[in-house]
């Protein structure tokens, strides 16, 4: 297992060192601001979990990092993130690093690469306690130690046995209490945040990346930022779907960046559907309401779930959930034949759905009118989370040919990249660890590169053509079709089409509807023409990105003529292992979507039937 990070000594040479005026100077002619180029030592794109804690580690390391986010950083998605992080403590009962690793390789349907997911499961009390150590204000035993729930598909026993307190959890505001902490590390430590900077390309050189083009959302103006060390970590990308529970800023922009630059992205097809979100809307009920023993009812009033896994019911894993509810509903027993379940806590009582799910009782009340503890809550299966991304190595370092080729000076970490550790579906809890693990694990190896890397490399003269080119034509172009309108389309079609089940002619007609998208994409019009706060010029660069990455999800679930975690094909129900146990790499190109594939790391656990 590699535990070390990456031997730079001796392995890199410099071209020649530019020393930042001469830097500058090559950009006037491109029409790029002598002030808006800056140098750093490291370049950070994402002010979540996965950006910060990598901020931090690189800032410990003595290194200069700056880090870009088109929203204020304690904005980020990070801090929406509710139920808890997955750690083996065993704070409240027996609990083995061993289980923890067999869960999330079993919960990813076999397709985690398992060298990853072992090295996550084995870092992940470590990094609870680093963030326990920096302040964060976790939930107590009675002991004073950490607080455990429950979350689905973490069991005892390599299976075996039953539901594990394994969520470390800030009541249900987990992912809120650890971003703010972080943040003020990282503002303590001095690392520089550029924040409302918009990414908009990578610039790279013969498979090097020199940094990144970016937008300044309040003033206007393209910079340059020039780095030696990159590294994406911006988030997920759910906002291609109409029932969603991620924020608006999660518009696979480090995917789509990527694949501009003809670079291939991992495993698309399996896109997380949470099965708690609230009817209608998608804003996410978390699985800690399940942990802490909710039950999902149909509109017979039956616990469902003891048809589909009745020995974890509600705490099986989130596909078989969502499917479970998918299920009831196409067989008419949603509540009042609608769209929906009911996922009740009455039962839990008052005082503990006050302690322990506060943020969840105001959003049921705010929005959809219902106090929990009163009454059930409407839920529908919401599309949640991004198995797929941009494919790393173990050290987070970007593929360039997707399987061992390094894109030198680029990392990718957190949810828009793929490590593998989540495979074909990810258990709750254990994204946070991700990005945590993975930032952290960045940080150290782009440290590591730095310490022997002293010079920037010579910026290429066209570095912000493309850039500069789509900002002009997106604030000139007269066309007639509003960003909106396409946008809507998109997501209402992904759900039906590419969403919980999935078959060959929905997919074929859901890729010939985004391909249609993209023709009328190029008849837009945006109606603010200036430079300053343009929601509109930043919402429709997004709407470029999450069509790119919808046609590539389509076009890998097409491909994927097989079942495995949350990607069901009715029309090819059963997992196939003999022609389907290896990762999908996709090329987005003028000719269509090109596909190859890497063959799944297996140390330990032989692929087995998943049952719940
Ligand atoms: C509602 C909700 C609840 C969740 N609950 C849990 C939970 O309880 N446990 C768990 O383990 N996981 C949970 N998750 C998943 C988890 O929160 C995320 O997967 C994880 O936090 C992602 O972290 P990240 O650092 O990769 O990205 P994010 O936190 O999403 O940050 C992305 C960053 O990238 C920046 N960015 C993106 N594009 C650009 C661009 N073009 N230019 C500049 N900046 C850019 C953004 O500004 C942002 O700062 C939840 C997710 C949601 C949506």
């Amino acid at each position: 297992m590699a535990e070390k990070f990456g031997d730079y000594r001796g392995s890199f040479k410099c071209a020649s060192s530019v020393p930042p005026e001469e830097a500058k100077e090559l950009h006037e002619p491109i029409g790029v601001d002598l002030h808006n180029v800056h140098q750093h030592d490291a370049v950070i794109v994402g002010a979540g979990l996965a950006g910060e804690y990598a901020a931090l580690e690189l800032k410990r390391a003595g290194h200069d990092v700056a880090v870009l986010t088109k929203i204020f950083p304690t904005r980020s998605h990070s801090t929406a993130a509710q139920g808890g992080i997955a750690a083996a403590l065993a704070n409240l009962e027996e609990d083995h690093i061993e289980w923890h690793f067999f869960d999330t390789v079993k919960g990813s349907d076999f397709l985690a690469d398992q060298d990853a997911a072992e090295l996550m499961c084995r870092e992940a009390p470590l990094i609870v306690y680093e963030y326990e150590h920096m302040g964060v204000p976790f939930s107590r035993t009675p002991e004073g130690k950490i607080m455990q729930r429950y979350f689905g598909g973490h069991v005892k026993d390599f299976g075996k046995g039953q539901k594990v307190l394994r969520a470390c959890m800030a009541a249900d505001r987990t992912g809120h209490a650890l971003l703010h902490c972080l943040w003020e590390q990282c503002v303590k430590l001095g690392v520089r945040f550029y924040a409302e900077f918009l990414v908009l390309d990578l610039i790279v050189r013969d498979d090097k990346c020199l940094g990144v083009v970016a937008w300044d959302l309040i003033n206007g103006g393209l910079h340059i930022f020039h780095a030696k060390a990159t590294l994406f970590a911006t988030g997920g990308y759910a906002r291609l779907y109409n029932i969603s529970t991620n924020s608006r800023a999660n518009t696979a922009d480090g995917l789509a960046i990527l694949m501009d630059n003809g670079y291939p992205i991992e495993d698309l097809e399996f896109v997380q559907f949470h099965p708690t979100g609230l009817a209608g809307k998608g804003f996410l009920i978390t699985e800690g309401a399940r942990g802490e023993g909710g039950y999902l009812i149909n509109d017979k009033g039956e616990r469902f779930m003891e048809k589909y896994a009745p020995s974890k019911m509600e705490l099986a894993p989130r596909d078989i959930i969502s499917r479970a509810e998918w299920q009831e509903i196409m067989e008419g027993r949603g509540i009042g034949g609608e769209e929906y379940i009911y996922l009740d806590l009455r039962h839990l009582g008052a005082e503990k759905i006050k302690e322990r799910l506060p943020q969840i009782r105001e959003l049921s009340m705010k929005f959809a009118g219902v106090d929990p503890i009163d009454a059930p809550i409407p839920i529908q299966p919401t599309a949640h989370y991004s198995m797929g991304g941009i494919p790393t190595d173990i050290n987070c370092r970007v593929l360039a040919d997707g399987k061992e080729k390094w894109l030198e000076g680029m990392w990718a970490a957190g949810e828009c990249a793929c490590v593998s550790v989540h495979g074909a579906n990810r258990l709750g809890t254990n994204s946070l660890l991700d990005a945590s693990v993975h930032g952290k694990r960045a940080g150290k190896d782009m440290a590591a590169y730095l310490d022997v890397v002293e010079c920037w490399e010579p910026l290429p003269m066209d570095c912000a053509v493309r850039a500069k080119e789509e900002i002009e034509w997106l604030l000139t172009h007269e066309g007639t079709e509003t960003p909106g309108s396409i946008r809507e389309e998109m997501q209402v079609n992904m759900y039906r089409k590419c969403g919980v089940f999935r078959n060959e002619k929905e997919l074929v007609e859901m890729y010939d509807i985004i391909k249609d998208l993209q023709k009328r994409y190029r008849n837009i019009r945006i109606d603010d023409k200036g430079v300053k706060f343009n929601l509109d010029l930043e919402e429709a660069i997004e709407l470029r990105h999450l069509l790119q990455t919808a046609e590539v999800i389509v076009a890998s679930a097409i491909n994927r003529t097989e079942s495995r975690g949350a990607h069901w094909r009715t029309d090819h129900p059963k997992r196939d292992d003999e022609n389907w146990l290896k990762h999908t790499l996709a090329w987005r190109t003028e000719e269509g979507v090109k596909f190859d594939y890497k063959p799944v790391v297996i140390t330990r656990f032989l692929p087995e039937e998943r049952k719940y």
